[in-house]
């Protein structure tokens, strides 16, 4: 994909967001890997105000906050260039505040394997990282630290950030954890959910390696 393809893709995800409930006003972030930079979000920027020219540009080498282009980065910047240094195999990170992935993160909870689907996230578990303030470095090593083996983190009273090698694939799993969250929390609402055992859990997460139309 071009850098043009990738801006395009950064706000056709905002608006895909929007238009599904998962994020509203400015809230979430999202950007992708273009060598070794990242393209990201303008800070405060509704999904529907936004524009491909507005995507920062951040090169990967650079922890100062330096950005490229006419709008600053998101605030989250930090979190955003920190993950893609930890996980080069990471093209795509999508920030959300989605009502149910949000509400357990203010109970502070973790998802556990209630859904075969939990195994999308890279194991029995969602964590959920502990509190610090938007924007801050300590977020980012907490998050950091949640996304080292999973592809998927709540954040504690604040919202949830989702993976992917690609932009189509980080939204695909922001979708799944909304879902996820909201089977969650409904069942456990209804009664004590059934949690699978671990060992099905990573049976499942080897299966997906393979699920889906395979390219020849
Ligand atoms: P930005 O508009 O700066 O990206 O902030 C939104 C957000 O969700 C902060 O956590
Ligand atoms: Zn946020």
């Amino acid at each position: 994909m071009s850098e043009t393809e990738k801006r395009r893709a950064i706000v056709d995800g905002a608006l895909e967001l929007e238009r599904l409930g998962l994020n509203q006003g400015s809230a979430g972030n999202l950007s992708t890997r273009d060598g070794d930079a990242i393209l990201l979000t303008p800070s405060g920027v509704p999904a529907r105000e936004l524009a491909p020219e507005m995507i920062a540009c951040m090169a990967l080498a650079d922890a100062s906050g330096g950005y490229t282009g006419p709008l600053p980065p998101s605030s989250e910047w930090r979190f955003h260039l920190d993950v893609y240094r930890a996980r080069p195999d990471v093209g795509a990170v999508v920030h959300m505040h989605s009502t149910y992935a949000t509400t357990l993160a203010t109970l502070r909870r973790e998802i556990p394997a209630v859904h075969y689907m939990i195994a999308a996230f890279g194991g029995p578990t969602v964590p959920c990282v502990g509190y610090a303030s938007y924007g801050t470095a300590e977020l980012s090593q907490l998050v950091v630290a949640g996304l080292r083996d999973r592809d998927g983190v709540l954040l504690a009273n604040h919202g949830a950030i989702v993976t992917g090698p690609d932009m189509r694939k980080a939204l695909w799993r922001a979708v799944e954890l909304e879902a996820l969250a909201r089977v969650y929390y409904l069942g456990a609402l209804a009664g004590a959910p059934i949690v699978l055992p671990d060992d099905e859990i990573w049976r499942t997460v080897e299966r997906f390696k393979k699920y889906g139309p395979r390219e020849r």
